[in-house]
C-alpha cells in the first residue's frame, strides 16, 4: 500500500470548498483526486501578465492588502444543468430541466452580471470559463446570449481566454460553430474514458464514438485548443484499460488533457455502493500505477505535465485555471459558483429557487462570506501553488506578502525538506518526484 496517497481530479469550480485543503482531491470545478492534480505548466509563460494581485507599495497587514489589479481576474460562470446524474457525481448540477427553465436561468445570470460588475468595475476578463453541470445542454441562442452579457458588462481582454465545458453527447457541428463564432476559443470536453462499458457504468450519457465525433466536429468549427478530461481509478478499471485510455485520448491530439482520479462523493449512488464496501475499486498501488503511467504515456506523446493532474501541449496550460493555483482573484457567477476578490471569498446560493429569488430583490445570490486573513491567504497560495508542477514562486509569495515564505514556514518546510517532499529550485517551491503523489500530505502542514 502506498501510506498517504492521494489523487486530484480536476478543478472546475463552483464549490470552492473542494479547493481548500480540507478536499484536496479534486480540483476547483468538478471531480477531485487528492493527489496528483492535473493542468498547469509552462505556466510562468502562460500565466496572465499579473501573477499576483497585490502591489508591492502595499504591505499585505495593511488595510489595502488585497488590492487586486483590474488586468489579471477570471470569470466563472456556472451552468448547473445535465441531462441526468452521473452516479460518482456531486456537482452542483440538476437534472431533467426544462429548455424554459434553463433560458429563465440565463437572464437570471444577465441579472447577477449587471450587479456584480457594477459593484466590483473588475474590468475586462482575462479568462471566461463556462462550466457545470453541462453548459452545452443550454441552446446555442442561451449561450450567446450570456457572452453577450460577458461582453457587455465585464468586456474581455485581447486575447482572453474563453472555454466551455461540453459533455461529448451534448454537441452538434451547428452548436460548436455558433459557439466558435460568439468567442469561445477552448472546448474542455468530458470524455473521461473510452471503454462503453465503463462510461454505461458511470451513469454517462455519451459513448466513445460521441467523443471521436465532438473532437472531429469541433475541429471542423474551427476549435484549436482542446482538452480532454478523463478520470482513472474507476470501479473495476484495469491498468491496461486506462492505458488503451490514454492511447485513445492523446491519438485525438487534444492540446490538452486532464487525468483525474475518481473521487467518490458521499450521497452519490456509487458512494452508497463504496460505503457497503460494493464498489470495486482499485486499491491505492493500482490508482498510483495509473496516475504514472498516464505521466509516462503523456509526456512521450509531447505533453506536458503542469500540475498535478494537468498536462498540455507548449502554449496550451488552461490559464483560467491558472488563476487558481496562482490564488488570483476570481468572480464567480451561478448558482453554487465561487468567488475570490480582495481578500473575500463567497459562494452563491446552490439552490436555484434562491438565487433566483435573491437577485429578484436586486441582491447578490451570496451564500457565504469570509473575509481571509493574510495567515489564511499565505497557506492557500503555498499549497494551491505546490499543485503546479513549477511550484511556488518564492520571490513573487515575498511581493505579495511582504515576508519570506521560507521563514514563516521555517518548520513546516524543514519537515518536509527532511521527508523529501519538497525542493527549492529556480527561486521556486516545489514537489519532488516523491512529493508529487502525496501532494495532500505536503498541503496539510500549510492549513
Ligand atoms: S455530466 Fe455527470 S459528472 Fe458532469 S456535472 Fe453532469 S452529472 Fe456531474
Amino acid at each position: 500500500m502506498v501510506a498517504g496517497f492521494v489523487f486530484a481530479r480536476s478543478l472546475a469550480l463552483a464549490e470552492w470548498p473542494k479547493v481548500s485543503a480540507v478536499r484536496l482531491k479534486a480540483g476547483f470545478p468538478a471531480y477531485s483526486a487528492s493527489l496528483p492534480q492535473r493542468p498547469a505548466s509552462d505556466l510562468l509563460s502562460s500565466a496572465p501578465p499579473s501573477l499576483f494581485g497585490f502591489t508591492k507599495a502595499t504591505s499585505p497587514l495593511g488595510p489595502s492588502r488585497s488590492l487586486q489589479t483590474k488586468a489579471s481576474h477570471a470569470l466563472y460562470i456556472h451552468i448547473p444543468f445535465c441531462i441526468r446524474k452521473c452516479h460518482y457525481c456531486d456537482f452542483v448540477s440538476y437534472p431533467g430541466r426544462s429548455p424554459e427553465e434553463m433560458a429563465a436561468y440565463c437572464r437570471d445570470l444577465e441579472r447577477e452580471m449587471a450587479l456584480v460588475s457594477q459593484k466590483w468595475q473588475p474590468g475586462p476578463a482575462a479568462t471566461v470559463y463556462i462550466g457545470g453541470g453541462t453548459p452545452t445542454l443550454l441552446s446555442a441562442r442561451d449561450l450567446e446570449q450570456v457572452l453577450d452579457a460577458v461582453a457587455r458588462y465585464f468586456g474581455r481582454q485581447p486575447g482572453a481566454e474563453v472555454s466551455i465545458e461540453a459533455n461529448p453527447g451534448t454537441v452538434d457541428e451547428a452548436k460548436l460553430r455558433d459557439l466558435r463564432a460568439a468567442g469561445v476559443n477552448r472546448l474542455s470536453l468530458g470524455a473521461q474514458a473510452f471503454d462503453d462499458d465503463l462510461l454505461g457504468a458511470m451513469g454517462r450519457i455519451h459513448r466513445r464514438r460521441d467523443t471521436y465525433q465532438a473532437c472531429e466536429l469541433a475541429r471542423r468549427a474551427g476549435f484549436s485548443n482542446i482538452n480532454l478530461d478523463l478520470i482513472f481509478g474507476l470501479p473495476g478499471q484495469t491498468l491496461d484499460g486506462w492505458r488503451a485510455t490514454l492511447r485513445e485520448a492523446v491519438a485525438l491530439q487534444p492540446e490538452h488533457i486532464a487525468a483525474y482520479s475518481l473521487q467518490v462523493e458521499e450521497g452519490t449512488p456509487w458512494g452508497k455502493l463504496a460505503a457497503a464496501g460494493e464498489l470495486p475499486l482499485p486499491g491505492e498501488e493500482l490508482e498510483l500505477a495509473m496516475y504514472q503511467e498516464a505521466r509516462v504515456i503523456l509526456t512521450a506523446a509531447g505533453y506536458r505535465q503542469y500540475e498535478i493532474s494537468n498536462f498540455a501541449r507548449p502554449g496550451y496550460q488552461c490559464r483560467h485555471n491558472l488563476t487558481y493555483w496562482l490564488n488570483q482573484p476570481y468572480l464567480g457567477l451561478g448558482a453554487a459558483a465561487a468567488s475570490s476578490w480582495q481578500g473575500r471569498r463567497w459562494q452563491n446560493y446552490s439552490d436555484l429557487h434562491q438565487y433566483r429569488h435573491t437577485l429578484s430583490r436586486g441582491r447578490l445570490p451570496r451564500a457565504e462570506i469570509e473575509t481571509l486573513t493574510p495567515r489564511q491567504q499565505m497557506a492557500e497560495t503555498m499549497f494551491m501553488g505546490l499543485r503546479l508542477l513549477a511550484g511556488v514562486d518564492l520571490q513573487a509569495f515575498r511581493q505579495r506578502f511582504w515576508v519570506d515564505a521560507r521563514e514563516i514556514y521555517a518548520r513546516e518546510l524543514d519537515r518536509l525538506y527532511q521527508a523529501g517532499l519538497v525542493e527549492e529550485k529556480n527561486g521556486h517551491l516545489r514537489l519532488t518526484e516523491k512529493g508529487l503523489p502525496l501532494a495532500n500530505e505536503v498541503f496539510v502542514q500549510f492549513v
